[in-house]
């Protein structure tokens, strides 16, 4: 029987075309029509700011996307602020703390609110049109480190589907990490099956929906797991990242279904080690408040040193942290 690593299962997704530019700037306040019902739990209120961009590659020369031993060069966000900001990530999201979130002239909370970079592609082909080969060559893009490219408003403005549309223009870059916990990626496999260095990093911290579900729910476990499968049946390179590893049903369920999930590469992390100053953030964290106990992250370096241990002779690899996360050497999750 083929195995799902073996990337013989028939790619189930299947998308064609280019879709046209959004141009417009304006300014609208919108309710159902803009979060994905199925998958938000809660008030339903969003502020939606469409604007363009003066630039759109954030240059990384410090902090977690910039570390050793293969450093991201620059981000990419194509909104600012998240819709997921709504459902239990949004509890701990370190982006909520950040500069661009706090000058960005909303007044709304974090999950309340979101500016789409209506130019964020043309902005995107312009700089990859006039960098020289050798300088596109050594690009390292991490999309994205504040905001999900595919969060609920992707489905209707597509910023992150024009963006991988030029990237698909381009064969010569060095790695584009495409970051996010929706089932929406999926939409656009047959993008990331034309770019060669793309590789799809699902988030899934846990294994337990039950435990979601008590917080503020999220897009389903079950669909997440079913993301990184059908992607790598497209032969679309995969990892997941446990980050950070909330509470699980069992480390040899959580962890057997982590190994045997087809990614690639399994990155596990924790509130205190991921959040960038030891857990200072997440200690302000509405977090926080809805689960004191937890600075206990013993449970994440348990299921990390299980993975090591379980991966043994195997060619799935297994990160730490922020170590984990810049960890993937040239044009490859392998
Ligand atoms: S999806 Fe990511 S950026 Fe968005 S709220 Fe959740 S953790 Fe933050």
């Amino acid at each position: 029987m083929a195995s799902i690593a073996d990337g013989n299962l028939p790619c189930p997704t299947k998308a064609h075309g280019r879709l046209p530019s959004t141009v417009a700037i304006g300014y609208t306040r919108s309710s159902e029509h803009a979060l994905d019902n199925s998958i938000i739990q809660g008030d339903m209120s969003m502020e939606i700011l469409l604007k363009e961009a003066k630039s759109i590659l954030t240059p990384q020369r410090n902090g977690f996307l910039a570390a050793k031993p293969y450093p991201f060069t620059h981000s990419l966000s194509a909104y600012v602020g998240c819709g997921f900001g709504q459902t239990t990530c949004g509890l701990y999201c370190y982006a909520q703390f950040l500069p661009n979130w706090h000058f960005s002239g909303f007044t709304a909370d974090w999950g309340h609110a979101v500016q789409v970079k209506t130019n964020a592609a043309q902005l995107l082909a312009k700089a990859l049109s006039t960098m020289k080969p050798q300088a596109r060559q050594k690009l390292r893009i991490f999309m994205s480190s504040t905001t999900d490219p595919y969060q609920p408003l992707e489905r209707q403005h597509q910023i992150t589907r024009q963006c991988l549309e030029v990237f698909a223009d381009y064969s010569d870059l060095d790695l584009l990490i495409i970051q996010t916990r929706s089932p929406l990626a999926a939409r656009d496999f047959s993008l990331m099956e034309k770019i060669p260095y793309a590789c799809l990093s699902v988030s899934i911290e846990t294994d337990d929906q039950t435990y979601l579900k008590r917080l503020k729910g999220g897009p389903p476990l079950e669909k997440r797991w079913e993301l990184v499968r059908d992607a790598r049946a497209c032969g679309i390179q995969a990892q997941i990242t446990v980050s950070p590893c909330l509470p699980y049903t069992g480390i040899e369920e959580f962890g057997q279904r982590l190994l045997q999930s087809g990614a690639h590469r399994l990155i596990v992390d924790s509130l205190t080690a991921g959040d960038g100053v030891g857990g200072e953030r997440t200690a302000r964290s509405p977090f926080a408040k809805a689960e004191p106990g937890w600075r206990d992250t013993s449970h994440a370096q348990r299921l990390y040193n299980y993975l090591r241990e379980q991966a043994s002779g195997t060619k799935i690899s297994i990160g730490w942290s922020i170590a984990g996360f810049c960890g993937i050497g040239t044009s490859s999750c392998n």
